[in-house]
């Protein structure tokens, strides 16, 4: 096969260019995959991480300024390259260009977007976009704190009604607990317990507080633990980023001993580790399988075990 040259930069190509006259790098640049602006901004709310373009507050699936900032450019300047065009999209945080406001939020930073065409991934483009965030408060977190100071947040979830009585015996063990440990701390306290549909949101003021309580509750009940944590802002005396914390809990349905029923098979709970829990069926076949199991499959509680073990 004779020797072929790119039309602008003089490059050999092979037969795998995707153009007959153009080298790869040459033909991208004259038929981009896909175009950003150079800068984008939307509303944040510095509480609970919500984003706002024009109107109304969208919670994000998770609590990250990545995920958050993904979800919105997704969804906005990229909606129609992923719909008609079939690209794909990869994101990523320039951590040395986040910028601060003066009362020290982040309010800015470099995003690279790295776009691929998903039937032909060897066709892909990298762009960096300047990202601004509006900090402010949405409707909800307004109302809802009413000025409330908070840093942290426990997230207490069951997976039904049957299991509000034992939450609400959760809630008065911890309150007891918390009254022993830091009995009038002006620094560590809850400073406003929210009900939610399956739970309750606890809000407090340190993460000092969030951690003490969750060690305690974690001697006591079996439940899955999920934490994230969003960066707000920096403290630039102490030259430390200041995230907000998240950590949410889930109550496994089941204590040791009960029996429970999964795909119409009887098992009884034989024993509850840190992350991994031992089930045996009746023809004495034991399963070994882990907390996520349980929140993601159809379990059926027949028999609550009354005894002590
Ligand atoms: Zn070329
Ligand atoms: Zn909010």
């Amino acid at each position: 096969m004779p020797n072929r040259f790119c039309a602008i930069c003089g490059k050999s190509i092979d037969k795998k260019a995707p153009h007959f006259g153009l080298c790869m790098g040459c033909y991208l640049k004259e038929h981009p995959l896909f175009v950003l602006p150079e800068r984008y901004s939307f509303k944040i709310c510095v509480e609970c991480g919500s984003y706002s373009k024009h109107e109304g507050w969208v919670v994000p699936k998770e609590d990250d300024i990545l995920t958050i900032t993904q979800d919105i450019i997704l969804k906005s300047l990229l909606k129609t390259y992923v719909s008609k065009q079939n690209l794909g999209f990869k994101f990523n945080v320039k951590e040395e260009s986040y910028e601060y406001s003066s009362r020290h939020l982040l309010k800015g930073f470099i995003l690279e977007v790295t776009g691929y065409d998903q039937d032909n991934p060897q066709f892909k483009a990298k762009q960096l976009i300047k990202i601004n965030l509006e900090n402010s408060v949405c409707k909800n977190c307004s109302n809802l704190l009413g000025g409330m100071y908070y840093l942290a947040i426990i997230q207490m979830r069951v997976i039904d009604e049957s299991q509000f009585d034992f939450l609400a015996e959760v809630i008065e063990d911890m309150h007891k607990f918390v009254e022993k440990a830091f009995f009038r701390n002006p620094k560590h306290y809850i400073s406003k317990i929210e009900d939610q549909k399956n739970g309750v949101d606890l809000y407090l003021s340190s993460n000092e507080i969030m951690n003490k309580i969750i060690s305690y509750l974690r001697g006591r009940y079996h439940f899955q633990l999920k934490r994230t944590k969003r960066l707000v802002g920096r403290d630039h005396q102490r030259g430390k980023n200041l995230y907000r914390l998240k950590s949410l809990i889930k109550f496994l349905p089941f204590e040791k001993n009960d029996v429970i029923l999964i795909d119409n098979k009887k098992y009884i709970i034989e024993s509850i580790y840190k992350n991994r829990i031992h089930i045996r069926a009746e023809d004495g076949s034991k399963l070994i399988k882990e907390f996520s199991y349980f929140f993601t499959e159809k379990i059926t509680i027949i028999d609550k075990y009354e005894g002590k073990d």
